[in-house]
């Protein structure tokens, strides 16, 4: 199953095309056949398996985009999730002109989402509260809603929304295609599905039993726009001799290559879109040693032999078990020592947490290296070769050049040793300290994320909007990234990503809100 064959409006596959999707994910070739006839369907999927295009492509081929009425509409448990969602939808929907996706949930100005939907909505993002508030403010009709999607179901019966959920059901009219989808399936969602959905199809990615080879594993949680910097860490600190890096999408291969090469690295990149001689080409160098670094699709990498790598790198978290499993036996055969690092950002952990589960094995947390732990690394590396060469090499010759220059210039021998120490370092070119990365203990936020304590709130006449704007704002984290946020009459608590939150300490250190100058520090659990 590929994407031509299920995008059958062509808009849609240029999209997704476009945003370098190789290879359908399990989930997406059982879900979209089902989903485009229009019949129910019940799914159970994780985030990070491709889920959202596996309802918003079936979704956006069913919407009329010369008629300006609600045609469909996502519930998400989560402000975040229905921004996430959003992008997405926005993205496959590119090139399908008059296709208006609009994200609706609390916290947000009403009067503002209110004139948004005047403008004609046809996909609406929400979260159940704020939906239901415009259901009962009439400023959204539900008579003409075609597709429902409820997304991440159980987690949006764990909040408190089960109620919610089934006024809006109620509002549908009788005509209508309702796509459920959750990662666990207890009594209540089936329930759900009793009472509100027609004869749907369930689908389920079945897990094979899965042997994953038994090598070190190792995640590193980074911030989304240092995952280069990170990974150029860890091929600095670990050195290994070929690598063999995986990214989820073509055009993730192309600009990671580009990246890595502009740090210094040989690297080379394998995808579906390259001919075969390009690919020959690109094998050839990486078995020659030419390249030490292969950057690949899954698809790609399927097609080729190398299984002898010392150190595989999950760039992007892998969609499915499976794939984890194959990207990282690639390393560590026949009794070599191998390792495989895997760079999550955010959510991904849950994936993460559930590829362990799954795959019944034990992936490690570590710190990412600071630039001092490279020097140290890097030294060590140098002083060894250096003393293999004065043991087994005739030094004789070089002996008497430096002599000569040493007497011309006046310096100590050690200075020039010095000197020279630097150059092989590239100690001009080592990445400045960005990375410092403080433990925060636990602050009581949702796992990967921290929780901070901003001094100010509701007397202050703040609203969330407010803080959202700032934390994003000042830090340049994206604002869907900005976990939950309560506000109280003097203070505020908000979740930000766990490798952000040192970032937007530093960064509210000089920012106002509303004109007042914060504080802003971890939160204490008992808070
Ligand atoms: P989701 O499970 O929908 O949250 O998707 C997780 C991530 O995978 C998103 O960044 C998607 O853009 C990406 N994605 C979804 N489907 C594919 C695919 N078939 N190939 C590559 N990336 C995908």
């Amino acid at each position: 199953m590929n994407f031509e064959e299920l995008c059958l409006d062509t808009r849609i596959l240029r999209a997704v095309t476009e945003m370098g999707f190789e290879q359908v994910s399990p989930i997406q070739a059982q879900a979209i056949p089902i989903a485009i006839e229009g019949r129910d369907l019940i799914g159970q999927a994780q985030t990070g398996t491709g889920k959202t295009a596996a309802f918003g492509i079936p979704l956006l081929q069913r919407v009329d985009p010369h008629n300006k009425k609600l045609q469909a509409i996502v519930l998400c448990p989560t402000r975040e999730l229905a921004i996430q969602c959003a992008n997405e939808m926005r993205k496959f929907a590119k090139f399908m002109h008059g296709i208006k996706v609009l994200p609706i949930y609390g916290g947000q100005d009403i009067t503002k989402q209110i004139r948004s939907l005047k403008g004609g909505t046809q996909v609406i993002i929400g979260t159940p509260g704020r939906v239901i508030d415009h259901i009962n403010r009439h400023t959204l009709k539900m008579g003409t809603v075609g597709t429902v999607v409820l997304d991440e179901a159980d987690e949006m019966l764990n909040m408190g929304f089960r109620e919610d959920i089934e006024t809006i059901l109620e509002t549908l009219p009788d005509e209508h295609q309702t796509l459920l989808f959750s990662a666990t399936m207890p009594r209540p969602i089936m329930e759900i599905a009793g009472n509100y959905l027609k004869n749907p199809e369930i689908i389920k990615v079945v897990k094979k039993e899965l042997t994953v080879p038994k090598i070190e594993q190792y995640y590193y949680e980074v911030n989304p726009r240092k995952k280069s910097e990170v990974l150029s860490r860890l091929i600095d600190m670990y050195d290994p001799e070929l690598s063999l890096i995986f990214c989820n999408t073509k055009r993730k291969v192309d600009e990671l290559v580009d990246d890595l090469k502009g740090r210094g690295y040989f690297a080379a990149g394998l995808h579906g879109d390259m001919k075969q001689s390009q690919r020959d080409r690109v094998m050839n160098g990486f078995r020659s040693g030419k390249t030490d670094i292969l950057v690949a699709t899954d698809v790609a990498a399927r097609g080729i032999d190398i299984d002898d790598v010392e150190a595989v790198f999950n760039y992007d978290v892998p969609q499915d078990d499976e794939y984890y499993v194959h990207r990282i036996g690639r390393t560590g055969r026949a009794g070599r020592t191998g390792r495989a690092f895997t760079l999550v950002v955010g959510r991904e952990i849950y994936k993460l947490k559930d590829i362990q589960r799954y795959c019944k094995t034990k992936i490690k947390r570590q710190p990412i290296p600071s630039v001092n732990d490279i020097t140290d690394i890097k030294v060590e590396k140098l002083m060894e070769k250096a003393s293999d060469i004065i043991e087994n090499e005739n030094l004789g010759k070089m002996i008497g050049i430096l002599e000569e220059h040493l007497d011309e210039r006046d310096y100590s021998s050690l200075e020039m040793a010095a000197a020279l120490l630097m150059m092989q370092m590239g100690e001009n070119e080592m990445p400045s300290e960005v990375m410092h990365r403080e433990e925060f203990g636990d602050t009581g936020a949702e796992p990967g994320m921290v929780r901070l304590f901003i001094n100010i709130g509701k007397k202050q006449k703040v609203r969330i909007g407010d803080i959202l704007g700032a934390v994003a704002g000042e830090s340049g984290m994206e604002g869907a990234l900005v976990g939950a946020i309560d506000m109280y009459d003097k203070f505020t608590f908000v979740e930000v990503p766990n490798e952000y939150a040192a970032d937007v300490i530093d960064a509210m250190k000089d920012a106002k809100i509303k004109g007042k100058t914060v504080n802003v520090e971890p939160a204490n659990k008992k808070d």
